[in-house]
Parts: C-alpha cells; sequence; structure tokens
C-alpha cells in the first residue's frame, strides 16, 4: 500500500496527511490489501455508479430478492398458514433480533424486530417514564434530548410529554447537555450518531452521567447499528432502538428494532409496568385468545400486532451481510475501515475542495464521529448534490435551520461493506469536477424533490 505522500492537505487539518491517497492508482491498490473486500460481493450494486447514501437506506444484498421470492412462493404460496409454524415466521423477530444483538453489544434474546423507530421509541420511552413515575415520584419530570435530534423522536417525545405530565426539554451544546442532567432528570434521549453531521456521542459516559443525577438512559441506534461497534450492555444502557433500512441493509421501510436492558424488564415486572402498545403478538400467550391482556415475558412484550414476514425476511438478509463479518473481524474491523474511507474523503476535500469553500462540518476526531461526512459550501449545495448524483455519486442534502444557525449539508454515508477506496477518490474527483465546471449551476438541478 503507498500512502506516504503528504502534500496537499492544508497544514490547519487535524486529519492525518497520510490519508490521502497521491492518486487514484495508489487508492486502488490499498483496496487490493483490505481483508474485507470480499463482503462487497454479497451486493447487487450498479456498475460504475458510487453509492454513499447507505447512512439514509442500505443497497439492496444479492441474496434480497431470491429469499423473498422463496417466502412468497413456497413458504406463502405452498405453505400457506402452517408456514407460522413450519417456516418459523413467529420466531423471526427473535432470530433476526439475535443477528442484530451481536452488532449492538446485547444478549441472545435481548433484541426484537418490530414495527418502526418511531413506534418503538414511543414503546420504550412511555414505559421508562411510567418506571420514573412509579419509582421517583413527581418531581422529575424532565425528558432531555438536543434540539438536533432526528424530528421524529422530538415529536414522539414532545406528545408523550404532553400526554404524561412531562417536560421535553432541548439543549444545542455539550455543556448544556451535561448542565441538564440534574435531580430532575426522569430520562436522557439521545441518538447515538447526529443524523446531520454525523457527530458520535459517548454512549457510556453520557449513561453513567444520566445515572448519576438518577434518571435513565434511551438510546437510538439509527445511524449506529451497523455502522460502528456498540456495546449497549457495556455502556449500561436503559432502552435503545434503531433502525432496520440505513447501514442494515434490510430495504425500504424495514421494520425497527427495541432492546431493554434485563434490570428494566425487572422494574417494568415490580411495578406492573407495560409499554403502551399492548397487542395480542406481545401477551403472554397470544394463541389462548383471552380477553384481558397479560404481558409476555422478557422482551416479547415489546410486540404488538402481527410480523411482517416479508419485510422481516429481507431485513435477515441485510443483517446477514453484517454477519458475514464476523469471521473477518467484525464490527471493530469494519470500523476501522469505515474510518480509513471517512478520513481519505475528508483529506481530499481538504485538498481538492477547501479552494471552492467546501468545508468539512462532521467532527474530525475518530471517537467522535460516526461513518458519514457532511459538508458544506457557501452557495447551499442541494443542487451541487443533484449534479453528483448525474455524475453517478448519490450523496444527499440536509437544510439546515438558519434561525438555530445551522448551515445547510451535503451528506455522504460511507458504507464499509462495499465502499473501496477507489470510491473515495473518484467521488471527490468528480465532486471537484461539478464545482471547476459549475455545472451544478444548470436550471435542471435547481428542482427540489419530495424526498431530499
Ligand atoms: C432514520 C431515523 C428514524 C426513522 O424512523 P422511522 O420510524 O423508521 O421513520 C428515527 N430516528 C432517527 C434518529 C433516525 O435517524
Amino acid at each position: 500500500m503507498t500512502r506516504s505522500h503528504p502534500s496537499a492537505a492544508p497544514a490547519s487539518a487535524a486529519t492525518d496527511p497520510t490519508s490521502l491517497h497521491p492518486s487514484r492508482q495508489a487508492a486502488v491498490e490499498a483496496d487490493a490489501c483490505d481483508p474485507l473486500a470480499s463482503l462487497r460481493e454479497a451486493f447487487d450494486l450498479t456498475a460504475g455508479l458510487i453509492y454513499l447514501d447507505g447512512n439514509s437506506l442500505g443497497v439492496l444484498p444479492r441474496a434480497t430478492a431470491g429469499r423473498i421470492e422463496q417466502v412468497v412462493r413456497e413458504e406463502w404460496g405452498r405453505g400457506l398458514i402452517t408456514s407460522w409454524n413450519a417456516a418459523g415466521w413467529m420466531d423471526l423477530s427473535r432470530r433476526i433480533g439475535d443477528g442484530i444483538g451481536r452488532l449492538i453489544g446485547a444478549g441472545p434474546g435481548e433484541v426484537r424486530v418490530a414495527d418502526s423507530t418511531s413506534v418503538n421509541l414511543f414503546k420504550v420511552l412511555a414505559a421508562a417514564l411510567a418506571m420514573v413515575k412509579a419509582e421517583a415520584g413527581p418531581e422529575r419530570r424532565r425528558i432531555v434530548s438536543e434540539r438536533s435530534n432526528f424530528p421524529t423522536d422530538l415529536y414522539i417525545a414532545d406528545t408523550l410529554a404532553r400526554t404524561a405530565g412531562f417536560e421535553l426539554v432541548l439543549v444545542d451544546s455539550a455543556d448544556a447537555l451535561s448542565a441538564a442532567l440534574d435531580e430532575r432528570l426522569a430520562v436522557l434521549m439521545l441518538t447515538q450518531v447526529n443524523y446531520r453531521t454525523g457527530a458520535l456521542h459517548d454512549m457510556a459516559a453520557l449513561t453513567a452521567a444520566a445515572h448519576a443525577a438518577g434518571g435513565l438512559a434511551i438510546w437510538d441506534l439509527a445511524h449506529s447499528a451497523g455502522a460502528l461497534p456498540v456495546d449497549l450492555n457495556g455502556a449500561d444502557a436503559d432502552f435503545a432502538v434503531g433502525c432496520g433500512y440505513k447501514y442494515l441493509n434490510g430495504g425500504p421501510g424495514a421494520p425497527a428494532f427495541v432492546w431493554a436492558h434485563a434490570r428494566s424488564l425487572d422494574r417494568m415486572d415490580a411495578r406492573d409496568i407495560r409499554q403502551p402498545l399492548a397487542g395480542w403478538i406481545g401477551h403472554a400467550a397470544p394463541f389462548r385468545f383471552t380477553p384481558d391482556y397479560q404481558p409476555a415475558r422478557g422482551m416479547d412484550r415489546f410486540q404488538c400486532g402481527t410480523p411482517p414476514v416479508l419485510s422481516m425476511a429481507a431485513l435477515e438478509c441485510g443483517v446477514d451481510t453484517l454477519s458475514a463479518a464476523e469471521p473477518l473481524g467484525g464490527m471493530p474491523a469494519l470500523r476501522r475501515k469505515s474510518l480509513a474511507l471517512t478520513e481519505a474523503f475528508i483529506a481530499g476535500v481538504d485538498a481538492r475542495l477547501s479552494a471552492h469553500g467546501v468545508q468539512v462540518a462532521t467532527p474530525r476526531a475518530h471517537d467522535a464521529r460516526g461513518s458519514q461526512v457532511s459538508l458544506t459550501v457557501p452557495e447551499g449545495g442541494y443542487a451541487i448534490v443533484q449534479a453528483l448524483i448525474a455524475r453517478g455519486v448519490i450523496g444527499d442534502f440536509r437544510a439546515g435551520d438558519p434561525a438555530r444557525g445551522e448551515p445547510d449539508l451535503m451528506r455522504f454515508g460511507f458504507t464499509p461493506l462495499y465502499l473501496r477506496q477507489g470510491d473515495v477518490w473518484d467521488a471527490v474527483d468528480r465532486l471537484v469536477h461539478v464545482m471547476d465546471s459549475g455545472e451544478w449551476r444548470s436550471e435542471r438541478f435547481q428542482r427540489q424533490s419530495a424526498v431530499t
């Protein structure tokens, strides 16, 4: 691997200048030494297209279409209702949950796949608030989160706070976050990796701070599960939720996952606290059809209605693409590659795009970022992203709120399962071309679609 050319990165950059490959050839040679290179073969990738949006919708695994066809034609078509037992449909939530659990530091049986991230957050936050109310009394009334958290998390928390008699407190900085963890804290609710900037929280430290204040900690792993090693039990978190269609490659609208610490389940049992969406699949004995609700033991209580079997089958194929990395070093090895990719991208932007006013908005310290890099540009960036997509590099755009001092961002996600250093080189190269040529100014790149 030739990675010795330190020339072009500006001296001010904290990024290691040796991460800049001196040529496309050098980047491609680095890929030839990549011990994870074979994982790419599991994906149905479009030739020539560089996909840097796996943080929003993961790419299609090669196995998925065949597996869905098998579930439809054989399990549903021939097996019909007997497949609930014979094909293990009823075990899917737990089985896929165990695969996800290995990525996020959860033990066997501790994760269930169900519903959406928003719905799972509603369940665990409501349960956590009921626990605080029962154990701590009425003076702990605050749900603390960040104003920059993903909106659906804030909408769910705000609405629950209103109906359950709590108060949602939103902070704007790390200092304000620490200051908000006091004797009024009921629940600290954070997303580990920020969806806009890619900034990464220290889950163990913040969970410890929430506990020291007497509150609970709920983590949203939407941009961390499958993107970096997560250790929920090691961090001693209380509850967690996460997304199936981002780094887990489960397909559009894939079901989400939910985790609770064993201690949280014991506390719910001790006070007879339920998660609020008490559907029949979360009942202790669904097929006894009793008129009264009796929550299942363990994590099954977090299921609600009938599992979406076709979507679950697709999600299982997605999780398998990550399980395939286990013999090659698993999430720690994927994390090393992810950091090498984002490091090379940042170095390329510093060296070749800073003259165009393009700046890196993502923290540069390795322990402070996830697997995405967000860029700012004085012109905003929407049309630049569109022009880049026309050049075969898919990223996305998130408008900022000027009232909150938020810049517009161009987001680029780096999925280590299928991206290569050569792709990073080409992506920077094509962005340089879009900027040098000014082709993004063309009318056709200015039109906004419904999904950005
Ligand atoms: C993507 C994402 C979600 C998505 O929620 P859905 O219910 O699947 O639409 C929720 N929270 C965060 C932090 C996300 O990044």
